[in-house]
């Protein structure tokens, strides 16, 4: 079956020019540029082969050699929406170099130098192709993984147009035969591409959008740190990797002394700063390897992969960095301390319990003057009869003594 040309590039023309409708809408949709770039370079190049099928022969050599070069403006819009995805600035020389280099050659070539030109002309395309090319190939060393596609499409277009220039000689033929088939092929190619890099920007945007997502749901925007419910799961993968080693874990609560006379007298956004201040001194004492969260008001939480001696130590070290911090309000120093439990459980014991137990601790350090660190002398046997016993605390009620039944509702 012969394939017609004028089909092909028609049918190129209408898929180029809705995927850059789609990436247009989709792009004003999620507020990305990158796919506001990508799409109105599709839409530049349907525009360019459309006028490339309709006048390009009709008018001449050099009317298409400008319709090329739009062409290969477009080409290197794409490049740019590459650049602007992270977050670099668009390239306006990039953006013209490769069509005035097109003209140029174009306009002081012999018109017999046709494969020299052609070659000129598919080796700026090539250019651009792998431009594009390494620049998602750095998202993918950054954060993302899985990004073959973002190498392999690229590369693919770039193979199939210097197809002629590389099998050039041997393939040479009178008729012209070759250099139809592959006009042919780089036609059916050049859709595939379309839509093969419309996939890798898809999957690319989406996948940095699902990322900013989760992460906005697992941080604290305060502070910066895990929130609840990011520092529980980060917890759960870090015991069941320490349990798979068999080492022990261990769990500290801090609680920000007084810190509600702090908010009474500077006023909330001063509490705010002393809460980061809170959050950079618990970073910056614990190791690379230990997880922090804020998971309340002023209370933080930090499950260090060490036995509870050693997390006795971390803990003292944070307390004593913070009440020497220095805080400074109106011109006033202020007293800044923070209470701290600590309980430590052979490998595998679940957060709750190291929280229940942390607590306890906690608890203590307040009553016994505050400013202190605490460990827990034992983890609670039932989180049950835990929760039981912080409720009655809280209601001023007896607390429940060890050995007492306990009747779960
Ligand atoms: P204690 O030593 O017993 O822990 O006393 P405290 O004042 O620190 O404890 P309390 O639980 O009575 O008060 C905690 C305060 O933390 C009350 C609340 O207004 C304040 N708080 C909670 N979240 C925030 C926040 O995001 N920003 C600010 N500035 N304050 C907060
Ligand atoms: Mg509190
Ligand atoms: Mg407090």
């Amino acid at each position: 079956m012969a394939l017609d040309s004028m089909t092909l590039d028609i049918v190129a023309t209408m898929v180029a020019a809705l995927l850059g409708a789609m990436l247009l809408h989709f792009g004003r949709q999620e507020n990305t540029p990158a796919l506001r770039w990508w799409g109105a370079a599709y839409i530049l190049g349907a525009v360019a082969i459309a006028l490339w099928t309709l006048v390009g022969e009709v008018y001449g050599v050099v009317v298409s050699l400008f319709l090329s070069a739009i062409g290969l403006v477009a080409t290197a819009m794409v490049w740019n929406a590459a650049r602007v995805f992270h977050g670099k600035p668009p390239s306006v020389i990039g953006l013209v170099l490769g069509a005035l280099v097109w003209i140029t050659s174009g306009m002081l070539l012999d018109p017999a130098a046709q494969s020299l030109r052609l070659t000129i002309g598919a080796a700026i395309v090539v250019i651009y192709a792998m431009l594009t090319a390494a620049e998602l190939w750095q998202e993918r060393r950054r954060t993302l993984h899985r990004r073959w596609p973002a190498l392999i499409v690229p590369a693919m277009h770039g193979f199939v147009l210097m197809l002629p220039i590389l099998l050039g000689n041997m393939l040479r033929d009178a008729d012209g035969a070759f250099a139809a088939a592959w006009v042919t092929i780089f036609s059916i190619e050049l859709v595939l591409y379309a839509v093969g890099t419309v996939f890798v920007i898809f999957m690319l945007v989406s996948e940095r959008i699902v990322s900013a997502h989760k992460r906005a749901a697992t941080t604290d925007p305060l502070t910066g740190l895990l929130n609840r419910r990011g520092f529980a799961d980060a917890c759960a993968q870090l015991i069941a990797r320490e349990a798979r080693e068999q080492r022990p874990v261990s769990v500290l609560i801090f609680d920000i002394d007084h810190f509600k006379s702090i908010n009474d007298r500077f006023g909330h956004a001063e509490g705010d700063t002393v809460l980061k201040l809170f959050a950079d001194v618990v970073v910056n004492n614990l190791r690379l390897t230990d997880l922090s969260g804020r998971i309340g008001g002023e209370e933080f939480a930090a499950l260090l992969p060490c036995s509870i001696e050693e997390a006795m130590v971390a803990a003292e070290r944070v307390r004593e960095a913070f009440a020497a911090s220095g805080v400074v309000c109106e011109e006033k120093p202020v007293d800044t301390t923070v209470s701290i439990g600590v309980a430590g459980g052979p490998a595998g014991t679940e957060l709750d319990v190291l929280l229940a137990a942390a607590d306890t601790a906690l608890y203590k350090a307040k009553r016994s003057g505050r400013n202190r660190v605490e460990a827990a002398s034992e983890l609670p046997l039932s989180l049950e009869r835990y929760r039981r016993q912080r409720a009655a605390a809280a209601a001023g009620a007896p607390p429940v003594q060890p050995g007492q039944a306990v009747v779960s509702s």
